[in-house]
This record gives structure tokens, C-alpha cells and sequence, in this order.
């Protein structure tokens, strides 16, 4: 009778306890997610980190987290360590998406499923998904912005203008520059924007590895060479913020102040540059907000775990070499010193005292 009674207890427990795990949602249960992103020197991939890691622990997966420090090999090699320690789904932020076909060949023969992370991993049929911003959308905010403040379809100009677009071994930067150059061409074509050092290819003014003192030397040459003679420089077109801050960096040392200071775009609103935004030193930035693309990918992984129907809103855009990759679009907005309060601080992103 009492064993009865004891088996009787044990069954409720165990009902009690699964219906619990169900309420959790703890499908990640044993379950383990590699997550790689390239660098901890922005702050971007910190965010995108620390909130994937947040989320999949709360579903229940274990989190394998690692930044590769801007190395190629580095991340290769992290990848690897991931796959030998049976990872069940890779997540991965490439540095240079082109770098990754052997090792990702391997994930794919043990049937580990690869979800690209805001960057598009490049000739591999690997990869099964692709979470992002709409990179092109980004670009075009950014040119909008130029277009809207200085008032381009009433005034004539000439404005004095400069590109900076971001690395060329990233998949995005393309459909940054591209989306921005669809809006500001026109107006480079009718003369109202006058590009003074005639650099306006994508290879002429790309900035590998997105490096704030690529872009820093660049803006000083550029200063040097076409603007020390008081020509008037009214925009810097800035694919990001860690490239803003370099072209900030150069303005500022060669004497612009707030006066003369020309309109600079971006992308992120990392810290340095909302507090540069506030200062006037910086006119806007597009903001992506991370939480989001994190709880997508999520979702995603989920999807795949459990077999079923995975979330994604574009199946015509990425082709990454190999055909389209199923993509999930997440939409970027842009903020400046009217919206930042609402945008940054009032969803929690950021608190007051991270912007003083
Ligand atoms: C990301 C941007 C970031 C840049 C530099 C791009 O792939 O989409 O948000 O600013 O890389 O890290």
C-alpha cells in the first residue's frame, strides 16, 4: 500500500514537473548552441552577445559564447572546437564571410544546422538562415538624411561631400553603400552634391575591417589634400559608427568645431556615438536595435529544434553563391538628438548615465 501510495506521489511529481518545463519553454533542454561573433572592440557584438546568451539560456540551451577578435583563423578555429564538442545549432557573425566554407562543410556533414548572424556567410551551401537588418533599407536611411537636412530638392548647392563605406570582406557593406548611393546619386549627378576628391567608388572608399584609424587617416588625407585651403566640407557620408568616429576624430583635430562642422551619418548607436550625436559631432545613426535580431534568431533556433516552420520574411534578396538563403529582415530606424530619448533610453536600451 505505502509503495503504491509513493508511486502515486512520484507520478504527480514527474506530471507536475514536465508541465512545468513546458510552461518555461525549455526546449533547449540538453541542448547546445554555439554562438560566434567577431570582436569585442564594438560595442554592437557585445549587445549581440550578451543577448543571444540571455535569451537561449532562458529557452533552456547551453551557450558556447566566443568573440575571435577580429581573426579569421581565430573564429575558424572556434567554429571547429564548437563542432568537435557536438554543438547542436552554430550561430555565427562572420568576419570575413567568404573564410568559412571548409570548416562550415564540416558542420554541415554531421548535420549541424548554420544560422548566418547579421552577416551572410558566402559560398556555402552550409548555411541554412540568415537573420539581419535590412542592410539595403540602412543605406538608404542614411542617404535620405543627407537628402532631408540639407533640403537637396529645393536648394541648389553645391554641397561638398565625402564617402566612407565599410569593409569590403563583409557581405553588408555593399548593400549599405548601395543603398545609400541609390538615394544620393542623382543629386551627385545634377551637381547639387559635389563629391570633391572624386572618390566615389565602393573599392575607393571602402574601410576594411571597419577600423576607426583606417577611416580616422583616410578623413585626414582627405582634409589635407581637398578641404586645408577652407573649401567648405558640408557632409561625411559614414556607412557606420566606428567609422564616424574616426572621421570625427580627424575633424575635430584639424580645427572643425561646432560651427563648421559637416552632417556625419552611422549606424549602431553605439555609446560614442550617441554621446557625439548630443555633442553635435555627429548628425545621426541608424539604429538596430540588437534585442530584436537576438530574440529572432531565437526563435529560429527553436524553429529548427523543433522541426518546425522557420520564421523568415525574404526569400529573394541574399544570395550568398550558392542560391538564396532564407532570411529574416528586422527593420532599422534611424535616430538622432529629436527621437534618441524615446529610442535609446525610454525602450531601456541604453540608461541616461551610459550617455553622459
Ligand atoms: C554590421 C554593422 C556594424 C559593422 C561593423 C556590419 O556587418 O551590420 O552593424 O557596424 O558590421 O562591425
Amino acid at each position: 500500500k505505502i509503495i503504491g501510495i509513493l508511486l502515486c506521489i512520484m507520478m504527480v511529481v514527474s506530471l507536475l514537473t514536465a508541465c512545468g518545463a513546458k510552461e518555461t519553454g525549455n526546449t533547449g533542454k540538453g541542448k547546445t548552441v554555439g554562438v560566434c561573433m567577431p570582436t569585442k572592440d564594438l560595442q554592437r557584438w557585445n549587445q549581440d552577445g550578451d543577448n543571444m546568451k540571455k535569451e537561449l539560456e532562458k529557452a533552456g540551451y547551453k551557450v558556447d559564447l566566443q568573440y575571435a577578435n577580429n581573426e579569421i583563423a581565430t573564429q575558424v578555429s572556434q567554429i571547429e572546437n564548437m563542432i568537435t564538442n557536438g554543438v547542436d545549432v552554430l550561430v555565427i557573425a562572420s568576419i570575413d564571410g567568404g573564410s568559412l566554407g571548409t570548416v562550415l562543410a564540416d558542420a554541415k556533414k554531421k548535420g549541424i544546422p548554420v544560422i548566418a548572424y547579421d552577416r551572410l556567410i558566402m559560398e556555402t551551401d552550409a548555411v541554412s538562415y540568415y537573420a539581419t537588418f535590412d542592410n539595403y533599407k540602412v543605406g538608404q536611411i542614411q542617404g535620405e538624411y543627407i537628402v532631408k537636412t540639407l533640403d537637396l530638392d529645393n536648394q541648389d548647392g553645391p554641397f561638398n561631400i565625402e564617402l566612407f563605406a565599410g569593409s569590403p570582406d563583409d557581405n553588408n557593406a555593399r548593400f549599405f553603400f548601395g543603398g545609400a548611393m541609390d538615394v544620393l546619386q542623382p543629386y551627385i549627378d545634377s551637381g547639387k552634391l559635389n563629391v570633391v576628391s572624386g572618390q566615389t567608388s565602393f573599392e575607393e572608399v571602402a574601410t576594411l575591417n571597419w577600423s576607426t584609424e583606417t577611416a580616422q587617416s583616410r578623413m585626414e588625407n582627405l582634409i589635407t589634400a581637398y578641404y586645408s585651403d577652407g573649401t567648405p566640407l558640408h557632409v561625411v557620408y559614414s556607412s557606420n559608427d566606428s567609422c564616424a568616429i574616426g572621421i570625427t576624430n580627424a575633424l575635430v583635430n584639424a580645427g572643425f568645431t561646432k560651427d563648421n562642422f559637416p552632417i556625419i551619418t552611422g549606424q549602431d548607436c553605439d555609446i560614442a556615438s550617441v554621446k557625439n550625436i548630443l555633442a553635435g559631432l555627429q548628425s545621426m545613426s541608424v539604429f538596430k536595435d540588437t534585442r530584436t535580431l537576438a530574440a529572432k534568431v531565437v526563435e529560429m533556433v527553436e524553429a529548427i529544434m523543433k522541426g518546425e516552420e522557420v520564421p523568415v520574411n525574404d526569400t529573394k534578396t541574399y544570395d550568398n553563391g550558392t542560391g538564396i538563403i532564407p532570411t529574416y529582415l528586422c527593420d532599422p530606424v534611424f535616430a538622432d538628438i529629436n527621437n534618441y530619448k524615446e529610442l535609446l533610453i525610454d525602450s531601456g536600451y541604453y540608461t541616461e548615465d551610459q550617455l553622459k
